[in-house]
């Protein structure tokens, strides 16, 4: 591309373009990325970066797979589109698929991203619960912290405050509990201690609440955008008993932490739990083309098939299932298959989290928490105190890393605005030479803060 083609181009980003959650930096271009292989993105100027991030969490067989983008050719040349009302055979084939996956017995509604997936969940267990002889049962529990979507619904059961305030009032009808934060429990308190107390205070609220007006817990395995807060078994074990016990159905968000991720298939595999429903997106097809699903284990799903005429599902998505999407993903989960990137995403992440335990004598390095290949570096201004680092020293690492080629992204989003935990989350495909660049640059862009 041409100096003056990309002038041009970066004019009418700016002027035409709005970025994502983003504040508009009038001195900073942003990165236009032209190319991917691997781990790797070249952007507009040449530059080339390893993407730590995986996009958004969601690259995970890496960029350049033209064997993804001639599954959804091939598909688009034969039937490129054909409503689920109906049926395809991309989408027959995947929600197969997935049932193998999830190594359970659930059926698939698909939609098109992670926001969706969860609405699809919240209007299926509240219209289940009025089928079901409960219809009080209408309030969904989450956490603080744990981000879960976009839209109205999605954005009422996120945990952040600074995401929600400016769009409220959202979906009504959602509740929030405490993360399992085990790096700020209270001292007297052990790891296993707090957890279960947390835990309880789901139970709580539950009981304070009505447990006949409690419809379901939406939880990630661990909560990941919100800071990588990894939860002790014990807390995952009281949260599933508690579920039984009050009549609660449990939605796992495996959105990013699906599909290996966290070095097992999902995340709550980890865990040995059985959630009711599991949504997913990203690396369902890597983030080569939008598509998620929300898997309804087979119980519940009865409750719709077997209903009177106005019992079904009053939920279309006109996109959702892209029979293109559907066959991409296919063979995607054929990659991961094929490349053991499961068992990958296992190694590479205890070879980051073991080579970043250096970072632990520095002053500012607060935390590290690792879920696969999923790393969280918390930053505090003291160690005692436990005060968030100021915004501008984790962004002048992310401008290090940056500057030396490597991305990598910023999470936390607490109450008082700070996104103070350096996240990692690279693509699971990565090879051993991206993970060593990766510590490397990391531990080089920490090292000159202080
Ligand atoms: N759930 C989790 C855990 C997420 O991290 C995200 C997105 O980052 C979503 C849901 C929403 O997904 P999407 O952006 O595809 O709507």
């Amino acid at each position: 591309i041409t100096k003056n083609k990309t002038d041009e181009l970066i004019e009418n980003d700016r002027q035409y373009l709005w970025h994502h959650m983003s504040p508009y930096k009038e001195n900073v271009p942003p990165t236009v990325a032209v190319k991917g292989s691997g781990s790797w993105i070249t952007d507009i100027n040449g530059s080339k970066y390893l993407d730590g991030m995986s996009g958004l969490w969601c690259v995970n067989v890496g960029y350049g797979r033209e064997e993804l983008a001639e599954a959804a050719y091939e598909q688009l040349k034969t039937m490129p589109y054909f409503p689920l009302s109906q049926s395809h055979v991309p989408a027959i084939e995947l929600s197969k698929k997935l049932n193998e996956w999830l190594e359970d017995d659930y059926v698939i509604f698909f939609s098109n991203s992670g926001s969706e997936a969860n609405e699809t969940a919240f209007k299926i267990v509240r219209q289940y619960h009025q089928q079901n002889g409960e219809p009080s049962r209408s309030k969904f529990i989450s956490r603080y912290r744990a981000y879960h979507g976009n839209s109205m619904g999605a954005l009422a059961a996120t945990g952040q405050a600074v995401r929600k305030y400016k769009y409220e009032p959202l979906a009504a009808g959602f509740l929030h509990v405490s993360p399992p934060d085990s790096y700020r429990r209270p001292k007297e308190q052990t790891v296993e201690e707090f957890n279960l107390q947390c835990a309880l205070e789901i139970e709580k609220t539950i009981v304070w609440e009505g447990q006949e007006t409690i419809a379901a817990i939406i939880m990630e395995p661990a909560i990941t955008g919100g800071g990588i807060f990894v939860p002790h078994p014990i807390y995952m074990e009281k949260v599933q008993e508690i579920c039984h016990q009050y009549g609660v159905l449990l939605i796992m968000d495996e959105v990013i932490c699906g599909f290996g991720r966290t070095g097992k298939k999902f995340g709550h595999m980890h865990f040995g739990m059985k959630p009711n429903i599991v949504t997913m997106a990203k690396g369902l097809t890597s983030g080569y083309l939008p598509l998620s699903a929300t898997a309804v284990r087979k119980d519940i799903y009865e409750k719709f098939k077997h209903s009177d005429e106005y019992g079904y599902l009053r939920h279309v998505n006109t996109f959702g299932g892209n029979p293109a999407a559907c066959a991409l993903a296919l063979k995607n989960l054929e990659i991961y298959e094929n490349e053991n990137l499961v068992e990958q995403a296992k190694v590479l992440g205890e070879r980051l989290y073991q080579e970043l335990q250096v970072l632990k004598d520095h002053p500012l390095v607060g935390d590290l928490r690792s879920f696969g290949l999923l790393m969280g570096i918390e930053l505090v201004e003291d160690k005692e105190s436990k005060e968030p680092v100021a915004p501008s020293t984790i962004d002048s690492i992310i401008a290090d890393c940056k500057a030396n080629g490597l991305i990598i992204g910023k999470n936390g989003a607490t109450v008082a605005g700070y996104n103070n935990i350096l996240t990692l989350s690279p693509p699971l495909s990565s090879t051993d030479g991206d993970i060593d660049f990766i510590i490397r640059t990391v531990i080089e862009a920490i090292s000159k803060v202080d």
